[in-house]
C-alpha cells in the first residue's frame, strides 16, 4: 500500500509504502458556514488562544467538556459569563449529583447557566454580538465561544479512495483493535471520535503499534478516568449513578464532602465531593466520582483500586497519610459502609 503526501499546490512530494498505516489526524472545532467567526469577538476553543484582553461579558454556547472549562475559567477571572445548553444539565454524561455541585460552585462566583436553548442565529453588532434562539429569546455580549462539537480532521485525506467512509456522527469506525473497515489501515485518537482525550489517544495508538507489530496485548480498558479542569476540577471513573440504575444494579452510595476532609480545612475550604458507587451485596466499587480541588490527581488510587475488582471495605481497612486529600476515599468508604452495617453483620 501506498500513502501520497501532497504540497499545498497539490503537487505529490513524497510516496510513501508500507504494510500498514495509522490516521490520527485528529479533530478541529466544528466550525457551521452560518456562524461568522472571526478572531475578536465570534470564537472556537482555537481562536480564543489568541485574544490579546477579556472582554466583559462572554457567552459561552455548549455546556460540554471545552465549553465549561473555558465559561469557569473566564467566571474566576471576573468575566460576566453565560452558559448556554441545549439539555438541562452541563456535562450530561458525568454523575448527575457532581453536575449539579459544579452548577452549584460556578452560580456562587457569577456565572449563569441557561438550559434549554438552541442557538439559531449569531450576528456581530457594532460593539457586541447578537445571540438568536430557537424560543425567540435574545442574548447579547461582547464575545461569543461556539464551542458546541468537534469535526474530525478528515477533509484532505481522501480515504474514500482507501475504502474508509465515515459513520453518522462523521468519525472513521473501527474495531476493538482500531483497525477500520481495510483491516491494515488503523484509526485512533479524536479521528475516530469519543472519547477524544489525549490521554485515551495516547494508550490507542500504542495499542494500534502492538497491534500492527504482532505483539500479544491486551484491549481498550472498559474504565479509565476522565479529567475536566472546570473550577472546581472534577474526575471520574467507573459507572454513574444514573447508568447503575438504568442497568438495575443494586448499589449503594458512600459521600466525603471536602469540609470534612483536615487537609482541605487546613488549606481554605474549597467546595467539593467524592461519591463512591458499590455494589450492595458484593460490595465491589462500581464508580467513583471526585469534584474539587486535586480530583484529577486523586481518580487515580481509586481507579488502580478498581482495576484489582476492589470492595468498598478496602479503603477503611488502608491507612491514609493524614492531613490529606486522599483520606476522602476513607470517609466516603465509611459513609457508605456504615449504611450498610446491620445487614452485613
Ligand atoms: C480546548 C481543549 C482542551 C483539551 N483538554 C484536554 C485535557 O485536559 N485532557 C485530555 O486528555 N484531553 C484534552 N483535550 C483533547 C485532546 O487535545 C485530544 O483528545 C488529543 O489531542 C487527540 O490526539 P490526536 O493525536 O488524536 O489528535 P491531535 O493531537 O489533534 O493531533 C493530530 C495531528 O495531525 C495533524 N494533521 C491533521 N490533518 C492532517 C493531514 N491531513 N495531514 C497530516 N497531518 C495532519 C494535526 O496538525 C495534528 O498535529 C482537549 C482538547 C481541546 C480542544
Amino acid at each position: 500500500m501506498e500513502l501520497l503526501v501532497e504540497n499545498e499546490t497539490g503537487e505529490t512530494i513524497y510516496r510513501i509504502k508500507g504494510a500498514f498505516f495509522l490516521i490520527a489526524t485528529g479533530s478541529s472545532p466544528h466550525n457551521p458556514s452560518h456562524v461568522p467567526f472571526d478572531r475578536e469577538r465570534i470564537l472556537d476553543s482555537t481562536r480564543l488562544l489568541s485574544i490579546d484582553r477579556l472582554p466583559k461579558s462572554l457567552l459561552v454556547l455548549g455546556g460540554g467538556t471545552i465549553g465549561s472549562e473555558y465559561a469557569s475559567f473566564f467566571a474566576a477571572l471576573g468575566v460576566d459569563v453565560t452558559l448556554v445548553d441545549k439539555g438541562k444539565m452541563m456535562l450530561p454524561f458525568l454523575d448527575q449529583e457532581i453536575s449539579l455541585h459544579l452548577q452549584n460552585a460556578l452560580t456562587k462566583i457569577g456565572l449563569k447557566f441557561l438550559s434549554g436553548r438552541i442557538v439559531t442565529e449569531i450576528t456581530l453588532g457594532k460593539e457586541e454580538v447578537h445571540t438568536t434562539f430557537a424560543d425567540g429569546s435574545e442574548l447579547e455580549s461582547e464575545m461569543v465561544l461556539y464551542a458546541l462539537g468537534r469535526v474530525a480532521n478528515v477533509e484532505q485525506l481522501s480515504i474514500e479512495r482507501a475504502g474508509i467512509s465515515l459513520n453518522n456522527a462523521g468519525f472513521i469506525p473501527v474495531n476493538a483493535f482500531f483497525q477500520t473497515c481495510v483491516s491494515h489501515i488503523y484509526a485512533a485518537g479524536d479521528v475516530i471520535g469519543t472519547p477524544a482525550l489525549a490521554s485515551t489517544s495516547m494508550e490507542q495508538g500504542r495499542l494500534v503499534a502492538r497491534d500492527a507489530f504482532g505483539v500479544k496485548t491486551h484491549p481498550f480498558p472498559d474504565f479509565y478516568p476522565i479529567g475536566i479542569y472546570t473550577i472546581p476540577e472534577i474526575s471520574s471513573c467507573g459507572y454513574t449513578e444514573q447508568q447503575l440504575n438504568d442497568l438495575g444494579f443494586h448499589f449503594s452510595i458512600g459521600r466525603a464532602y471536602y469540609y470534612e476532609i483536615a487537609r482541605n480545612q487546613i488549606s481554605g475550604n474549597d467546595p467539593g465531593m467524592f461519591k463512591i458507587l458499590f455494589h450492595t451485596e458484593t460490595l465491589q466499587i462500581l464508580g467513583i466520582h471526585i469534584i474539587g480541588r486535586a480530583a484529577t490527581e486523586l481518580i487515580h488510587i481509586g481507579q488502580v483500586a478498581m482495576s484489582f475488582n476492589a470492595r468498598i471495605d478496602y479503603f477503611i481497612d488502608q491507612i491514609f497519610n493524614y492531613p490529606t486529600y486522599a483520606e476522602g476515599y476513607r470517609i466516603a468508604a465509611l459513609n457508605g459502609y456504615n449504611k450498610l452495617k446491620d445487614r452485613l453483620l
